[in-house]
């Protein structure tokens, strides 16, 4: 209809981001609409976090089942059923989206189905394939993501994936050539290559999972090698040729030319935020040189009632992130004086062992300055760790001299992605190490290891010498 319709709050996207923040703003008394032109959930629950998740916990089963004879377990026959995999993943997913759908509704949210931009900085207009519906708000929330970046000479196709096709396919593929040794790169590389696909890795960077130390990065790619997964680094990828079955890549490596023969070639290079379709030069909203929303501490945009979250502003795309921040956003617009820290902020590799990351690094507190103790204590000191067979790997504490304060953690190692919740929590608390060894951790546990890690911090470990 022409008739515009009110509300105090809107959000645009459906993400981890829009979902949160919608429900944010809810429970603090606004009437919110949320705008969402594909699925609820957004990259993250549809074709991002959960189903790659699932896709890499389905491949563990598959690659234990055929590898406990050490246990002393036989397995006479294990086979795969691709799409019963696949059909697992998808009711993963499903389970979730609906459970945001019952979310939004319980608390209040107006869903509406289509696509919005912006006619000026009190309205929107949300087009469907039928019709268009203008709506009036008093604050918005851009929460709109990102998509995967295209290469010029690897034009997306049925061979040539990104990440949602490659966590899509219907088959098994008997070789893959991922281009993008990033998390998402390396995450799917080791999922297929635990079902059995022949993986070959190309890197244009002198290492995979840049922003991890060496230290920790080399200790995955032992497991990538275990898995005869082929890691080239400082590998240019030039182009694709497709065949009537597979795809030929070349690219150029130590000064040659190589060709690689795949089935499918998975290109994930990196994402770009979706700025360009939403009409934000119509209202003034500022974007920075990488098309990003540039956003206050507050979430706020260069227009006063217009707030951003998630992938499309600065920082790193990460579901937490885009949460956290929607979570701000809504506080914010309520009148609360809250405000983005991320000093607390983890990020994860679920990579084989998983790396993590909390606060400072050894290297930044050297750039800033801070003078540090950095800790380490390895898994394979760690009775839990034997007793999961997964003693690879360590956890670095970075705690400040003078007086203690942890200030960052490292953790290359099984279930890194759940020991480093206890160190955000540590930073956020401004906890000190002698605070961790005085906690009781229950035995036998990983989280042992973050007590032993301050332990060692204190000059007094116990199972380390
Ligand atoms: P999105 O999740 O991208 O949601 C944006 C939504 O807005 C979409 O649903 C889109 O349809 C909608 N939209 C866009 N434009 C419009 C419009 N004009 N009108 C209406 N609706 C619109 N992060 C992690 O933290 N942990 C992980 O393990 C992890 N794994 C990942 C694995 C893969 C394969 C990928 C691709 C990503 C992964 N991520 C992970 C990143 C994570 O998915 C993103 O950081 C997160 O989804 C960003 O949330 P968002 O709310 O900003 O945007």
């Amino acid at each position: 209809g022409d008739f515009p319709i009110e509300t105090d709050t809107l959000v645009i996207g459906a993400g981890p981001g829009g979902y949160v923040a919608a429900i944010r703003a809810a429970q603090l008394g606004q009437k919110v609409t949320i705008v969402e032109k594909g699925n609820l959930g957004g990259v993250c629950l549809n074709v991002g976090c959960i189903p790659s998740k699932a896709l890499i916990s389905a491949s563990h089963r598959y690659e234990n089942a055929l590898e406990s004879e050490e246990f002393g377990i036989k397995t006479e026959k294990v086979s795969l059923d691709f799409s019963k995999l696949q059909e697992w993943k998808g009711s993963v997913v499903k389970k979730l989206t609906s459970g945001v759908e019952g979310l939004l509704k319980g608390n209040k949210v107006e869903i509406v189905k289509g696509e919005a931009y912006f006619v000026d900085d009190h309205n929107i207009r949300v087009m469907d394939e039928k019709s268009a519906q203008t709506y009036t708000f008093k604050n918005a929330i851009i929460a709109t993501g990102s998509h995967p970046i295209e290469l010029p000479t690897f034009k997306f196709s049925d061979r040539v994936l990104d990440s949602t096709g490659a966590l899509n396919l219907k088959e098994r593929p008997g070789k893959l050539v991922v281009i993008g040794g990033g998390y998402v790169g390396t995450e799917l590389g080791t999922a297929y290559a635990n079902l059995g696909t022949e993986v070959t890795i190309l890197e244009g960077a002198d290492d995979i999972l840049s922003g991890f130390e060496k230290q920790m990065t080399s200790i995955v790619k032992k497991g990538l090698k275990k898995k005869n997964v082929d890691v080239v680094t400082k590998a240019m990828a030039k182009g694709v040729e497709e065949t009537k079955d597979g795809v030929k890549v070349t690219y150029e490596a130590g000064g040659k030319e190589e060709t690689v023969e795949a089935d499918y070639v998975l290109v994930t290079v990196g994402r770009k935020p979706n700025t360009s379709e939403l009409g934000l030069e119509q209202v003034g909203v500022k974007l920075n040189d990488r098309g990003l929303i540039e956003v206050d501490k507050q979430c706020r945009t260069s227009v006063n009632n217009i707030y951003a979250i998630g992938d499309i502003v600065p920082g790193l795309p990460l579901a937490h992130k885009a949460s956290y921040e929607g979570k701000i956003a809504a506080e914010a617009i309520s009148g609360q004086p809250s405000e983005v820290d991320y000093i607390g902020m983890p990020a994860v590799v679920f990579s084989e062992p998983e790396l993590a990351t909390v606060g400072y690094t050894e290297q930044q507190a050297k750039d800033e300055g801070i003078d540090i103790k950095a800790a380490k204590f390895p898994f394979a000191a760690n009775g839990r760790a034997l007793s999961l067979n997964s003693t690879d790997g360590f956890m670095k504490l970075i705690t400040r001299k003078e007086d203690g304060l942890v200030i960052g953690a490292q953790i290359a190692g099984t279930n890194a992605s759940d020991v480093i919740s206890e160190l955000g929590l540590a930073i956020e608390a401004g906890m000190t190490a002698e605070d961790i060894a005085m906690t009781i951790h229950a035995h036998p546990t990983l989280g042992e290891i973050t007590m032993e890690a301050a332990e060692v911090a204190l000059g007094t470990p116990i199972h380390i010498m």
